[in-house]
């Protein structure tokens, strides 16, 4: 075989199937030259990654995304892998001698910790396992969650943060016909939470979410958002300059009354320049110890929280800290511990920050860039890192490797059931059903045996 016909058609195994992976695996199935065959694995017999697990389910069009990605999985040189988990059932060094290029679009699975006295007390949660729990994660659906208190705490402007106070006091009759898992749904219907607290280290123009966002909390019936009343109205009356998203926040923040007003039943309120110190309590959180923070230039333009040694505490039951989401190591694949990242140049993988190249290996979504963006950001994120995969397919520099598939030898030997695209489909038509009869648009499974029971 030459290098020439070598080029003309390559395997590429993409690990993770949330947005990120799938986006790539269009791009990647739209080159006529060289033509990709995309073996997309998954841990999960379920695809979609943040799409059925991060999404809130009460942004139903949000998962419409979904149907984009199903036309993608339609081409015939496309194959899904699920319940196959890279890493453990298959290691990293398998794929590389069977597939010309990996592409880890594994995403950020774990959450970043605020490294404060009580945090492990019970009561207090990463906000990123609350919205696995609601969405029937697999990993997530076992948890517990205090909502035996009337207030609680969310650490974090961001939308995340928004999401889970927007699920927390939002009126559970409107969430009992989305895909909400139905034990999240019963546990929230007996929830004792009317306030949620968010708090943000730094001021209202630096606030992370979007203001649509927050404005669809306060349009909900029986649900006001408030400001905290300690606010320096100052703050709302910034004399730097803004980003278009900061500007639009703060002329909203402007338009909000403060808690002292507070009619509504369930309240969101906001309390900027506020950063959580401690969670204090007996065997379970009861208060946090707040300290009020005061903004400095950070010497690149923006500003920095700086603890004022002012404290005061909020009575709260849970404390989600919504700080963001971060991803994990891979066994076999280089790890910056710093940015909870996998080390890369636009995509192509590092040996090391800074370092040198690992031809054949990229990445792509958040283990690519990071815990930011909105779903779409990943399409542009796919498109620069397959464009290097196309370059360095055209350079020939890879040689197209065996045809026999390996990797399903191995899994076949390992005695994994390895669910296909038809099994998706079946376990998808599936959960409509369920959800049907319960007027919901979906009842997930959250098991993965009764995941594969049904196949
Ligand atoms: P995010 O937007 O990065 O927000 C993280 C928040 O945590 C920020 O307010 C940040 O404040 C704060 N924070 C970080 N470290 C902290 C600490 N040690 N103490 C106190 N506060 C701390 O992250 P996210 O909310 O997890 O969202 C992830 C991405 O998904 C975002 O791009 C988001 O827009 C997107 N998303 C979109 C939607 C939607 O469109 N509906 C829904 C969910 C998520 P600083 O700014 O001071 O660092």
């Amino acid at each position: 075989m030459t290098d020439s016909e070598t080029a003309e058609s390559l395997r590429v195994a993409i690990v993770g199937s949330g947005p990120a992976g799938f986006y790539a695996a269009d791009f990647l199935l739209k080159s006529a030259r060289p033509e990709f065959e995309v073996d997309l694995f998954e841990r999960f017999p379920t695809p979609f990654g943040l799409v059925r697990f991060g999404v809130a389910p009460d942004h139903q069009n949000i998962k419409r995304v979904t149907a984009a990605f199903e036309r993608t999985a339609k081409s015939p040189r496309f194959r899904f892998l699920g319940n196959v988990e890279v890493g453990r059932s298959v290691s990293v060094e398998e794929l590389r001698r069977s597939y010309d290029q990996v592409l880890f679009a594994c995403g950020s699975a774990s959450d970043r910790k605020l490294g404060i006295d009580g945090e492990s007390l019970e009561g207090s949660y990463a906000a990123t396992s609350f919205v696995g729990w609601y969405n029937g994660h697999p990993d997530y659906r076992s948890q517990q969650f205090r909502l035996d208190s009337e207030r609680a705490v969310v650490v974090g402007m961001g939308n995340v943060a928004l999401d889970v106070a927007r699920v927390l006091v939002r009126d559970r009759a409107e969430l009992a016909a989305t895909d909400i898992a139905a034990y999240a749904l019963e546990s929230l219907e007996k929830s004792l939470i009317r306030q949620v607290v968010l708090l943000g280290r730094r001021g209202p123009a630096q606030a992370a979410f979007d203001q649509g966002e927050l404005e669809s909390i306060a349009d909900l019936d029986g649900v006001g958002v408030y400001l905290d009343e300690g606010l320096d109205r100052a703050l709302l009356e910034p004399s730097h300059e803004l980003s278009a998203a900061a500007r639009k926040n703060v002329e909203y923040l402007r338009t909000l009354p403060v808690v002292s007003t507070a009619k509504e039943p369930r309240r969101v309120i906001l309390r900027f320049l506020a950063s959580p110190v401690a969670l204090l309590g007996d065997g379970r959180v009861e208060r946090v110890r707040v300290e009020q923070n005061r903004l400095e230039p950070d010497g690149k333009g923006g500003f920095s929280a700086v603890g004022a040694g002012d404290f005061d505490e909020i009575e709260a039951g849970l404390v989600l800290r919504s700080i963001g989401y971060r991803g994990i190591p891979m066994p076999g694949v280089p790890f910056d511990e710093r940015g909870g990242v996998i080390p890369n140049r636009d995509g192509r993988v590092l040996e090391a920050p800074g370092g040198a190249v690992i031809p054949g290996l990229y990445a792509v979504g958040w283990i690519k860039r990071g815990p930011t963006g909105l779903i779409g950001t990943n399409k542009s994120d796919a498109k620069q890192t397959v464009s290097l995969m196309l370059e360095d397919a055209a350079s020939g520099r890879w040689r197209r490797k065996a045809d026999a598939p390996v990797v399903d030898a191995l899994l076949a030997a390992r005695g994994l059931r390895v669910v296909t695209l038809d099994d998706w489909h079946r376990l998808d038509a599936l959960e409509t059903e369920h959800g049907k009869l319960r007027g919901k648009v979906r009842e997930k499974f959250y098991a993965i045996e009764d995941m594969l029971a049904k196949l």
